[in-house]
């Protein structure tokens, strides 16, 4: 399995690199996004669609479980932690299959709905404001653009 790993030093780090992410976005990605309560998450999904173009603010969906903004495409934003032990299936697949970006924080909770193609993320706290991200692309096409994020 292909990995690409990055330190970020700063909340403003984190989101500039989802930023420049989501400026390489395209209809039909799908991002997850997984990491301890604090690691990131949020912080990486709001950078994300600032590249996107979305120009509404963007906060945790946690007890909405899934948000809808418009940018250059439409930005769908999941927090599916509440799921946790339930088999509830909100129409995932048709956000996945959808015209626009999705990112999905805790997504292990609905491992089964994901699709194949997709690129997952990990993040862990290293210290107060050290992070370190761990990109594992589930296609050729987020090989690509890993490489194009990181070089
Ligand atoms: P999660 O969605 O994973 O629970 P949040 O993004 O909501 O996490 O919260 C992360 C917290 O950690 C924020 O308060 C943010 O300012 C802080 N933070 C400190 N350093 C970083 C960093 N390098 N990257 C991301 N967030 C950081
Ligand atoms: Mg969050």
């Amino acid at each position: 399995m292909e990995k690409f790993t990055i330190h970020t030093s700063s909340p403003e780090e984190t989101g500039a690199l989802a930023e420049k992410l989501g400026q390489l976005l395209g209809a039909g990605d799908v991002l997850t996004l997984e990491g301890d309560l604090g690691a990131g998450k949020t912080t990486f999904s709001k950078g994300l669609a600032k590249g996107l173009g979305v120009t509404r603010v963007v906060n945790s969906p946690t007890f909405t479980i899934i948000k809808e903004y418009k940018g250059r495409l439409p930005f769908y934003h999941m927090d599916v932690y509440r799921l946790e032990d339930s088999d509830e299936d909100l129409g995932f697949e048709e956000y996945f299959a959808g015209e626009g970006v999705t990112v999905v924080e805790w997504a292990h909770f609905i491992e089964d709905h994901l699709p194949a193609e997709r690129l997952q993320i990990e993040i862990r706290r290293e210290d107060e404001d050290a992070r370190v991200l761990h990109f594992y692309p589930k296609s050729e096409r987020f090989i690509t653009l890993c490489k194009e994020l990181l070089a």
